[in-house]
């Protein structure tokens, strides 16, 4: 985590309370290009799927941790995975 790009920008990486879907596309958006400049991207994204992490977390959202079969214990984006799915 100490060498990771995002430090202090935590508001890209977890949502706000009741964040409507189009601000969650940019915000997610934004996130995503800031992971794939970081050089722990791989470790990172590793890290959020053991331990089933919430949030934005290397280059990945948690519905793509979801889809990769390390969903979080109570995701976010549930209700929104389950219309995609
Ligand atoms: S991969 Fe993304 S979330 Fe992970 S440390 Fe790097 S910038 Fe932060």
């Amino acid at each position: 985590m100490a060498e990771g790009i995002c430090s202090g920008q935590s508001e890209l990486f977890f949502p706000p309370p009741a964040e409507r879907p189009q601000a969650r596309l940019k915000r997610e958006a934004a996130a995503r290009s800031i992971c794939q400049s970081c050089p722990v991207q791989l470790e990172c994204r590793t890290y959020a799927r053991i331990h089933r992490e919430h949030g934005f977390w290397g280059g990945e959202t948690e519905e793509e941790r979801t889809l990769a079969g390390f969903a979080p214990p109570h995701p976010i984006g549930a209700a929104r995975l389950r219309a995609v799915v």
